[in-house]
């Protein structure tokens, strides 16, 4: 029997290598793949252990197109937070769609932050109007910063407009917007409505926080914070009353945002569709200026595996990869 070389790819080298333009590449690439058929996610495993308060579970999936089988690990731990730990621990593991046998083990703290943050980046590219100018935030927490970064990048964006439940942790995200060179206000959640043209709600929330009638014709909405069943951010109307996409339509009926709309009959599961669709020119997306457009980036296990494939192939490319015989 052969060896089999794993490659172990630490979140400090995770850092260093992909970038947000890699993970973009590799979201859009994998949602694309979705959209064709030729890549799919597994049926997600989260649990509470009975332990610790904590959440555990997988997401996993097989990509025919980039050849990316493996699953995500990991969850949530509450009180990681007093330890100097993040809440969410995450780690890829991949292997060899040939043979099973174990490729690699990246850490997937980092990645899970800037897949997410790629996620509603691909979204505001494809669905956002070309003249957006405005972006509102709704949060303010760990990943708000990774996607604030993102969105910038796919719009001549020239204001940041934001509300937090917790206004004590907006100067954390107004320092983002600084070092970006964007103006930063605090605003209420009707003024937020009223001026963005592309809002992120990235909340732990379990009620809405946006109204339909706070929205502008026209806007663009990303909601990634919901990503499970309970969790709210936005009215059921609002999502109703949009042009509504996902990454994966069965996980978004089941524990994205759209779950509340298809509960109370307000919006048709046949009227979700996948954006690789979008991206791949079989749906032809925005609809009309005055259209709001929503995504419901629920998470998918495909994302990780491939912002952790990016991350193993660059590592090895440089000759950074570290190896375990296995
Ligand atoms: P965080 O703990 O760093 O920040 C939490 C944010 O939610 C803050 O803005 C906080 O003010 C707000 N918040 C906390 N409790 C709230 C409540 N009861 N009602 C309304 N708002 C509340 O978390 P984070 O790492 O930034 O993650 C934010 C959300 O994104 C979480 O719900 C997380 O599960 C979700 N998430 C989604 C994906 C995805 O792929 N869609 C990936 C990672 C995280």
């Amino acid at each position: 029997m052969t060896d089999n070389q794993v490659v172990v790819v630490p979140e400090d080298l995770c850092q260093e290598l992909v970038s947000r333009t890699d993970a973009f590449a590799a979201v859009e690439q994998v949602f694309a793949a979705m959209g064709r058929g030729d890549a799919r996610n597994f049926p997600v495993v989260r649990e509470a252990i009975g332990h610790a308060e904590a959440l555990f579970g997988f997401k996993s999936g097989f990509d025919k197109a980039g050849m990316a089988l493996g699953l995500k690990a990991g969850g949530f731990w509450p009180g990681n937070a007093d330890r100097g730990l993040t809440n969410h621990q995450s780690t890829v593991f991949l292997f060899d769609p040939d043979t099973g046998r174990l490729k690699a083990l990246v850490a997937g703290n980092y990645l899970t932050a800037v897949r997410t943050a790629a996620a509603s980046s691909v979204s505001i590219r494809h669905l956002a109007r070309d003249d957006a100018k405005v972006l509102g935030m709704v949060g303010a927490g760990h990943q708000a910063q990774f996607q604030l970064r993102a969105a910038v990048e796919q719009r001549s964006f020239e204001k940041v407009v934001a509300w937090n439940p917790h206004p004590d942790m907006l100067p954390k995200l107004e320092a983002v917007a600084t070092e970006l060179g964007l103006p930063f206000e605090a605003v209420s959640q009707q003024e937020l409505g009223a001026q963005a043209d592309v809002i992120i709600t990235i909340t732990s929330a379990f009620e809405p926080l946006l109204m339909l009638d706070w929205i502008k014709p026209g806007t663009h909405i990303a909601c990634m914070g919901t990503d499970t069943k309970g969790k709210q951010e936005v009215d059921p109307e609002l999502v109703a009353g949009a042009r509504v996409f996902t990454d994966e339509v069965a996980q978004s009926v089941q524990l994205g945002e759209t779950q509340h709309a298809v509960a109370q009959g307000l919006l048709d599961e046949g009227a979700i569709s996948p954006i690789g669709k979008v991206i791949n020119g079989d749906h032809p997306g925005r609809q009309g200026d005055d259209e709001i457009t929503l995504f419901d980036g629920t998470g998918v296990g495909l994302q990780d595996l491939a912002v952790a494939a990016t991350a193993a192939a660059l590592a090895a490319k440089q000759g950074r990869a570290q190896t375990v015989s296995l």
